[in-house]
């Protein structure tokens, strides 16, 4: 077996790990690269290896650090099948859809402001060709087992996102477990992770890998942030994916409610088409999460929605005029890179009375990062923004298992095994992050292990 790093080996965007297996050729994942501009702008270079040569697309989940690449690899020439579970490909119908929605945006915004370098700026893709890379899934059985020639791919559940999975590849008689992204027990939406089969190389992400999750629950904080906020007449907007922790906040805001900690008359707004969507697609699968069918299906009570951009505009001014009356807004994305939550940001920050607070993850270079960070002023769409109102993080609803759940997963495979594994290679992290948890894998469980670089091809 022949690994090569294409992608999330020295970041924590852009998953893509080219597995050499003799003559076939498989790509597990086909993520876009986020946050720093240097890193974005290699969407804009070729795969490292050529498309038309890729037999198929292993997909561990529908987020776009994971699928985002996609169409642009079928514009590479990559015409094979993506294989990935039905609820990940549900999602990544309405994630790469918005994500070519705003590819063509930006390239016509550059192109009316002149600020691009090139002649004429192109989106990286167009809702076209996202349409014609989603008609390439392949769906997989309910098993989640496949085999492509003399290949055996298993997909297993891995909590995180609906659908998310790991995925473990053998071929003559060699094996490699890639963890894709892991859920952490206790996700609001999302069973425990399932223990895949052991393998002699595992792939493990890092997201988390030098941080513990506080143990306070994110209901307890959410209610107390709600409480503050409109004690003094202030809203709360909580910048957000609008898959997954849409739904997740959905699910704390209605549990609030239930307890009387959100007044009936304070109106939850989401304001984000795809955020409905995904809230639909996470009932059509109901049957993957946690929660009871009767308790999903309370996830829309009393829920309002802001479908035009007009709307949005409008409600967001509303919120900052003096007497505006309390409420919850729930906008994408979540780490405020851009869409309809900078509506809500360019007129909330400025107000004191107001509150911010992001859930989850904000990567290094993004907006979310540098105002969670402590910024007192932000560029958007080119305007500084005072940022008076409260800034908070709710670590609580982080859909990945933090460090000490990283090693718990390991251990949990290999405890049985009759071997640890041969190398373990971690990815998918900030470089402080990787490089925390490959020094803990080597502490606690002793096992051979080492974060690749880019660009890096290993065998074994
Ligand atoms: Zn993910």
């Amino acid at each position: 077996m022949k690994l090569t790093f294409l992608g999330a080996a020295d970041t924590v965007t852009g998953s893509r790990h080219l597995l050499t297996l003799g003559e076939q050729r498989l790509l597990l994942d086909a993520g876009l690269f986020q946050g720093f501009k240097t890193l974005r702008e290699r969407n804009w270079m070729a795969l490292g290896a050529p498309a038309t040569q890729l037999d198929a697309v292993l997909l561990s989940h529908a987020h776009l650090d994971h699928c985002g690449y996609l169409p642009a690899l079928r514009r590479q020439g990559f015409k094979g099948p993506i294989y990935a579970t039905p609820a990940t490909r549900d999602l990544c119908d309405v994630l790469l859809r918005d994500s070519a929605h705003l590819q063509e945006e930006d390239a016509r915004r550059a192109n009316k402001e002149g600020s691009s370098r090139h002649e004429k700026a192109l989106p990286l893709y167009s809702v076209r060709e996202a349409e014609a890379t989603l008609k390439q899934f392949a769906p997989l059985p309910r098993d989640g087992k496949l085999r492509l020639g003399a290949t055996d791919v298993r997909f297993t559940p891995a909590g995180h996102l609906l659908g998310a999975s790991s995925i473990h590849v053998s071929h003559a008689g060699r094996s490699l477990l890639f963890s894709g992204d892991i859920g952490r027990v206790g996700d609001l939406l999302m069973p425990v992770p399932q223990v895949p089969a052991a393998a002699d190389v595992v792939l493990i992400e890092s997201t988390y890998g030098n941080r513990l999750h506080p143990a306070e629950d994110a209901q307890a904080h959410l209610g107390q942030i709600l409480r503050n906020t409109f004690k003094r007449g202030g809203s709360v907007l909580l910048p957000s994916f609008a898959v997954g922790r849409a739904q997740a906040l959905l699910l704390l805001l209605q549990r609030l409610r239930n307890a009387g900690e959100l007044p009936l008359d304070v109106p939850i707004w989401l304001d984000s088409p795809m955020a409905e969507l995904a809230t639909e697609i996470t009932l059509k699968h109901a049957r993957l999460l946690r929660i009871s069918a009767s308790e999903a299906r309370s996830l829309t009570d009393r829920v309002h929605y802001v479908t035009k951009q007009a709307q949005s505009l409008k409600l967001a001014a509303s919120l900052a005029q003096p007497r505006a009356k309390p409420a919850v807004v729930i906008s994408a994305s979540g780490m405020a890179t851009g869409g309809r939550v900078l509506n809500y940001i360019e007129t909330m920050a400025p107000q004191a009375r107001h509150h911010i607070a992001f859930p989850g993850f904000q990567a290094g270079g993004t907006r979310g990062a540098r105002m969670v960070g402590g910024e007192r002023e932000i560029k958007v769409r080119g305007q500084w923004v005072p940022v008076n109102a409260e800034v908070s993080q709710l670590e609580g609803l982080s859909g990945h298992a933090d460090a000490d759940g990283l090693l718990q997963w390991l251990r949990a495979i290999y405890a049985n095994a009759a071997r640890p594994p041969e190398q373990v290679y971690v990815v998918h992290g900030e470089p402080a992050a990787a490089d925390a948890l490959r020094s803990r894998i080597q502490d606690e469980l002793g096992w051979p292990v080492r974060v690749p670089q880019h660009g890096e091809t290993v065998s074994w």
